[in-house]
């Protein structure tokens, strides 16, 4: 299993390609003291010490477990952003904190996206579910029937991600259908699971009036629906883009302003939902 802080917008998380596979390098250019240890202990040639600070062969490091050049970086100028973990490990971390779990908590698996790990996801938990821990999954909802049936039973509540109702939009904004995603909430909804509907609100992209009365409409048909969240955009992540030398797709989109947010949330709630705000 590979953990770490998630560097990606949510809105992004419908693409395998765009999250890592493993641990990735961080780079820090503004705190590098040019001692040039970092190229000397890569292995393969990826470590390099340019004008502006140091970079990397972005290629040659998907595949790098050792990380040297990170290791050897006193200034930590360059680190590792994740680590891989098993399922008894993350458990032993979860379980420190299961005095607080008791009073309403629980452990909640987000990501990036959780069910690109389908085995690890099952396995942790039931893990936690055998312990009596509570659990959450946050996904797009973007994976086979199969691997969500295989885990549901061991679900408390799915935070579940829409975006865009029309299924062109959809493909053009993500990279890939919405039919899927659809038909997986709604299997999960008549199977009786426990959901909140997460809708990232992207001005320009999903907030107009067209989309929200199309969410609304799927909202109120869900049966059981525990509410909706709307998760204000933000650019949080979009220094860590530049880390990870990623491009970052929307650093002139602004986040919504509170007006609004305040009509979604009416047009949302007049369709019989509850609706809530939080933080993505
Ligand atoms: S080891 Fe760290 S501080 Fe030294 S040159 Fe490399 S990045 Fe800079
Ligand atoms: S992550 Fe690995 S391959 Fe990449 S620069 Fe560091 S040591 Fe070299």
């Amino acid at each position: 299993m590979f953990l770490k802080g998630c560097a990606l917008s949510c809105w992004w998380c419908h693409n395998p390609e765009s999250q890592a596979p493993g641990p990735e390098l961080l780079l820090h250019p503004s705190r590098c003291i040019r001692c040039g240890a970092c190229v000397e202990a890569c292995g393969r040639g990826a470590a390099r010490l340019e004008d502006d600070g140091p970079a990397a062969d972005r290629e040659a490091c998907r595949d790098c477990d050792e990380f040297a050049c990170a290791t050897v970086c006193v200034a930590e100028a360059r680190q590792i952003a994740g680590r891989r973990m098993t399922v008894t490990q993350v458990l032993d971390v979860a379980a420190r904190d299961e005095p607080f779990y008791r009073d309403g908590g629980g452990v909640t698996l987000s990501g990036g996206e959780p069910m690109l790990q389908p085995d690890f996801t099952a396995g942790l938990l039931a893990a936690l579910k055998a312990r009596g821990i509570h659990t959450a999954l946050d996904t797009c909802g973007h994976t086979s029937w199969e691997a969500l049936d295989r885990i549901r039973r061991d679900v408390d509540l799915f935070l579940y991600d829409v975006k865009l109702m029309d299924e062109e939009r959809h493909r053009r904004f993500t990279g890939v259908s919405n039919r899927r995603i659809l038909a997986n909430l709604r299997a999960l909804a008549d199977g009786g699971q426990r959901i909140l509907l997460r809708v990232p609100v992207v001005p320009g992209i999903n907030d107009d009036d067209e989309n929200v009365r199309a969410l609304a409409g799927l909202a109120a048909g869900l049966p059981g629906l525990d509410g909706v969240e709307l998760l204000p955009y933000h650019r949080i992540g979009a220094d860590k883009y530049v880390r990870l030398d990623r491009k970052y797709r929307l650093l002139t989109t602004d986040a919504p302003s509170r007006a609004r947010l305040d009509a979604i949330a009416d047009v949302l709630a007049a369709s019989g939902v509850r609706v809530g705000r939080g933080g993505t």
